[in-house]
């Protein structure tokens, strides 16, 4: 990285690191890829180089690749002009200190230049993250004015960090929290699900969507904090199933793809558990909730009812391999008809005749028993 940053200073160009990984860095948990801020425009990158890659050429970003093969953002110094809160427009700037001060957070807009081992640090993130504080840059309120998703942004970083939040850059975010409305669903998203797989504490995170004001705008269904006591994780729906009342509808409102919204809604279906740990009973609810059963018997131990006795049993049906669907049968549609059974409906009821059997009493999934059993009931 420090390659690339020195090219660039030879041919003229000023070069900053900047952004995400000095914050991580400084807070001890250093990144492979580092951002650059430099003076040169997108062209003159790409031809000082022989690797890069148009990551987001319009915003001016070029990727270049060190010579350990990593990837590197450089981007052309920017600043901010007129914005109607849904986006940030930029163009390009003319100096370092443009370039900081059209960032989000304080903590997010420290500069370093490991030639000259020098800092720009205008708005003082430094102290901020020795305090644990998040704050905007700049005024609050105009800068969550700019750009809304700064306040989710805001949020997002406190609950990852454990950091508190600046009392004028909160009372900002409250004040405009109705207004994220006009972000686009896909912004709020990706927002929300960095931020669920991130965040330290999700009862934290919950709190403060639901304080600020978000949450009524974009995830009315987000249940009061009720002590998960866990931290975030990888699993977008199965972490929203589980603090909010109902994730079908977010997932749709955050225009998740089809088998997300599909999984979503069986979750919300249930029914959330059997009606006792008795064998029988967890058969029964495995064929009712099907592809959703390991979600549910997920979010249960989540909301820690471990010592329920019927997820054991759905580890033990599981184990056992006995059948909870129509697909596990020891026959099917075919075997009927070549049995006798009128081709048609009756097919698909006695299928659902012989589950029924079979879920009251396993041992009856055998061919020659289920065919026998056929004939008799039709
Ligand atoms: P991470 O990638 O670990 O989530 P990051 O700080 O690198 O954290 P990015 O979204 O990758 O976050 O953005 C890189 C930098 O760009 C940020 O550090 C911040 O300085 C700036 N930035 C990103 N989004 C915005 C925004 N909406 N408004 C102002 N500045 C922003
Ligand atoms: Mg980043």
């Amino acid at each position: 990285m420090v390659g690339i940053l020195r090219r660039l200073e030879e041919a003229g160009h000023e070069t900053w690191c900047v952004g995400g990984a000095i914050r991580d860095a400084l807070l001890g948990d250093p990144q492979q890829d580092m951002d650059l801020a430099t003076s040169a425009r997108p062209e003159e990158v790409r031809q000082l180089f022989r690797r890069t890659i148009a990551v987001g050429i319009e915003h001016g970003t070029v990727g270049v690749f060190d010579e350990l093969g990593v990837l590197h953002e450089v981007t052309t110094f920017r600043r901010d002009v007129t914005t109607d809160g849904r986006h940030a427009e930029v163009e390009f700037g003319l100096s370092l200190e443009e370039d900081l001060a059209r960032r989000d957070l304080t903590i997010n807009a420290i500069a370093y230049h490991p030639l000259h081992r020098t800092w720009r640090d205008p708005f003082g993130g430094r102290d901020d993250l020795h305090h644990g504080l998040v704050r905007a840059v700049g005024d609050p309120a105009s800068r969550f004015r700019e750009d809304r998703l700064r306040i989710l942004r805001a949020i997002r970083f406190a609950a990852r960090l454990n950091f508190r939040i600046d009392a004028a850059t909160w009372s900002a975010a409250c004040a405009q929290a109705s207004d994220t409305a006009n972000l686009s669903a896909e912004r709020v998203r990706d927002e929300w699900s960095k931020s669920i797989r991130t965040t330290r504490s999700l009862d934290r995170l919950v709190g403060q969507w639901l304080e600020s004001g978000v949450a009524a705008v974009w995830l009315p269904e987000l249940l009061p904090s009720a002590s998960w006591q866990r931290s975030g994780g990888p699993d977008v729906v199965l972490i929203t199933a589980l603090v909010c009342s109902a994730c079908g509808p977010v997932m749709r409102r955050f225009r998740g793809s089809n088998a997300e919204i599909r999984r979503a809604e069986a979750i919300d279906r249930g029914p959330a558990r059997p009606q006792s740990g008795a064998p029988v009973e967890v058969r029964r609810w495995m064929a009712v909730v099907g592809e959703a059963t390991s979600d549910l018997v997920t979010l249960a131990t989540w909301r820690g009812l471990r010592e329920d006795g019927w997820i054991r049993e759905v580890a033990g049906v599981t184990a056992r391999g006995e059948a909870t669907s129509r697909g596990e049968l020891a026959v099917n549609g075919d075997d009927l008809r070549t049995a006798g059974v009128a081709a048609g409906p009756a097919i698909g009821r006695a299928l659902e005749q012989l589950l029924d059997a079979v879920l009251e009493e396993p041992a009856l999934n055998t061919r020659e028993q289920l065919l026998a059993l056929a004939r008799s009931v039709v």
